[in-house]
């Protein structure tokens, strides 16, 4: 099901009676369509004049871009429930997920009969579904001198990618620039454009998708395939 916000309120209350003591005041539901999380819990934070942090403006979010089971989007919005409790009441945990969570998330877990796990992470399957079809992308990956290494997709436009590549050098006098065009949808969550803006990326998704990539070289005038890199593919006929 793809959830809606009276939904969403709906449950808030009801589990907010069933395993919070009706503790915690309502605070605004948000949907996103976001590609990096199932759920969140966002709040500002200040610290008060005696040192100690202070969270307020608190909000959940609950992603509506994947039909999820009805039970797994109840889970999702528990788990960020048992994070605002957590916060509002300034409990100190071990860590995000730590031992404090964990109690309440096992006890709401046997008391519910819940499947509340402490991962933000999608699965596999939820991670498709969230970034969506595999789409052709043409993108640079930057090596600057630090040795850190960043990502940029542009549009699939021999004029910008070239553009962009000269902006690039101007920009960030990088080390190596090397551009490559593959299917993945992995790159879906970049955006494409020419603006001046790089992003880190996963080294191990990179290597998956540089496997399939063909290489292109562009010597700031021009775009050429580079053969070498891309011969196995016509060696396997
Ligand atoms: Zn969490």
């Amino acid at each position: 099901m793809i959830p809606t916000i009276e939904f969403i309120q709906h449950k808030f209350n009801e589990f907010n009676r069933l395993f919070f003591a009706s503790q915690l005041p309502p605070l605004p539901i948000r949907l996103s369509s976001s590609k990096a999380f199932l759920g969140k819990l966002s709040f500002s934070k200040r610290t008060s004049l005696f040192g100690t942090q202070e969270y307020y403006n608190f909000k959940i979010h609950i992603n509506t871009r994947v039909d999820l089971p009805q039970e797994e989007i109840e889970d999702t919005l528990i788990h960020e429930m048992i994070h605002y409790y957590i916060h509002l009441n300034r409990i100190e945990d071990t860590s995000t997920h730590g031992v404090v969570f964990k109690r309440m998330m096992n006890q709401i877990n046997q008391q519910g009969k819940r499947h509340i796990s402490i991962s933000h992470k999608p699965t596999l399957t939820e991670q498709q579904q969230l970034r969506g079809e595999a789409k052709p992308h043409i993108f640079a990956l930057v090596d600057m001198a630090d040795s850190k290494s960043y990502i940029k997709v542009v549009p699939r436009i021999e004029s910008r990618i070239i553009g962009t590549h000269n902006n690039l050098l101007r920009t960030f006098r990088p080390t190596r620039i090397r551009w490559f065009f593959a299917v993945s949808n992995y790159l879906n969550a970049f955006p494409s454009s020419t603006a001046m803006r790089l992003y880190l990326y996963d080294d191990n998704e990179l290597r998956h998708i540089l496997e399939d990539a063909i290489h292109i070289i562009c010597d700031g005038k021009t775009l050429k395939i580079n053969h070498t890199s891309s011969m196995h593919k016509n060696d396997e006929k």
